[in-house]
């Protein structure tokens, strides 16, 4: 059995929706992962911002464009029968539900509720369009499995004992269909695992039930070797390890949500990027044995702050790090790269939020300086130490590019560096020549 997760780009269409309807059946009964159509999590977000902030006639507007936008996806999908009429009925019941929040009455519980919305329309229309079809299929309502606990982490033995419950509900069913990224916290309240992570249910329902694969359908033929945002030529990375993957994942390959990958890692299950509009296409292979002795990929995460801080005594005495390091813990604010001298350590942050008193505290050990507006370059592969060669031909390729920070020995799988902003198209395209192109 097999996991297949379709992002809001792939059902964002009543078009795109009848070509997933294609895609999923005849292959075997999987589970189907579905996200809200794109741009609907955006609105939701939206109305629940209109109603925090006590702007109803804003809320109201959203909801209508939304429940527009719906109703001829109904229309466009089914024409005018009966299975349209039962998906505006239901899409009807959910909308003024959206409607019945009030400023008075709305919190996080609230929001929460509001945000799940989305991935339950794409289901509900999936599954009405495929029995129009003529095929079987069952609705497994993610909200009466998927649980996480206080710290929002999934509660794997709870959701495997009860999604195998659920799923052997309708045995006939051809294809089992369910919601990504909603779920229900330890209060049995609504909640979600972040934007993005319908990538993360799919890698979960894969680990409980032991799946012999799981797909994440896009709109792009894979993990590319570079952003092709920024550099012609890019092409599919055909194998990686889940090392390889998360890192690019983290630094910036959009195709993957970066928390995705690790049930599937853990549980050894291969994930197999697909592209909805090319299905035959080759795709992306992340697993425990790609070929090794190879770079594979480079990509850049943007909105990098670079904090310095040099001290005037033996920097590396006993104790110093740790107190850098326990600042930034007292702040929760997570630090990307580190680089270390005898008298100094540089490290990058991605989140400002704690930026002023961050520094006011590490001024106490000494003197700090910050870069804003930084790129990480992060080349990703098989790197491991005995390799030999990599990192000068890396840095090599940026030789006429000023580098602030270099980091490499972390993992086996990459090599960081931290340019300018205004570098970063420059530094992405002398590395696809050197790296992939020579
Ligand atoms: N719909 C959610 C979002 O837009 C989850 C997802 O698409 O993975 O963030
Ligand atoms: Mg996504």
């Amino acid at each position: 059995m097999k996991v297949l997760k379709f992002g809001g780009t792939s059902v964002g269409t009543a078009e795109r929706i009848k070509n997933v309807a294609r895609l999923i059946v005849g292959r075997g009964r999987n589970i189907v992962v579905l996200s809200a159509m794109s741009g609907t999590t955006n609105s939701l977000v939206e109305i629940a911002d209109y109603l925090y902030r006590g702007n109803i006639s804003g809320a109201k507007e959203t909801i209508f464009a939304l429940e527009s936008k719906y109703t001829d996806t109904v229309y466009s999908l089914f024409g005018k029968n009966t299975f349209a009429d039962t998906a505006l009925v239901e899409l009807r019941g959910i909308f003024n539900y959206l409607r019945s929040f009030t400023p008075e009455s709305f919190g996080p519980v609230q929001e929460k509720e509001i945000l799940s919305q989305g991935e339950l329309m794409s289901t509900l229309l999936m599954s009405l369009y495929l029995r129009q079809q003529g095929h079987i299929c069952d609705v497994i309502p993610a909200l009466d499995y998927v649980r996480i606990d206080n710290n929002g982490e999934p509660q794997m033995a709870y959701i495997a004992q009860k999604l195998k419950s659920l799923m052997q509900r309708h045995p006939e069913a051809e294809v089992l269909i369910t919601q990504g990224y909603i779920c229900r916290n330890e209060n049995g309240e609504v909640d979600n695992l972040r934007r993005g992570g319908s990538d993360y249910t799919a890698s979960i329902i894969a680990a409980v039930i032991q799946a012999d694969e799981v797909q994440i359908w896009t709109d792009i033929d894979g993990m590319h070797n570079n952003d092709p945002r920024y550099v012609e030529g890019t092409s599919p990375v055909h194998e990686l390890h889940f090392e390889e993957a998360a890192e690019l994942a983290y630094f910036g390959a959009k195709i993957l949500h970066p928390t995705c990958v690790l049930p599937a890692k853990l549980h050894n299950i291969p994930v197999r990027l697909l592209n909805t509009l090319q299905p035959d296409a080759e795709g992306t292979l992340i697993h425990t044995t790609p070929a090794t002795g190879t770079i594979k990929a480079v990509a850049a995460k943007d909105n990098i702050t670079a904090i310095k801080i040099k001290s005037g005594r033996m920097l590396l005495a006993h104790g110093f790090l740790n107190k850098v390091f326990e600042t930034f813990d007292k702040y929760r604010t997570a630090v990307d790269m580190v680089a270390t001298s005898e008298v100094g350590v540089s490290l990058t942050i991605d989140n400002e939020q704690y930026l002023r008193p961050i520094i006011d505290e590490l001024k106490e050990f000494g003197t700090v300086t910050v870069d804003r507006d930084m790129v990480i370059i992060c080349v990703v592969g098989d790197l491991e130490w005995h390799n030999c060669g990599f990192e000068s031909k890396v840095l090599s390729a940026l030789s006429d590019i000023p580098i602030r920070m270099i980091s490499y020995g972390g993992s086996n799988y990459n090599i960081s560096v931290l340019v300018g902003k205004d570098d970063k198209i420059k530094a992405l395209n002398k590395l696809s020549s050197a790296l992939f192109n020579g």
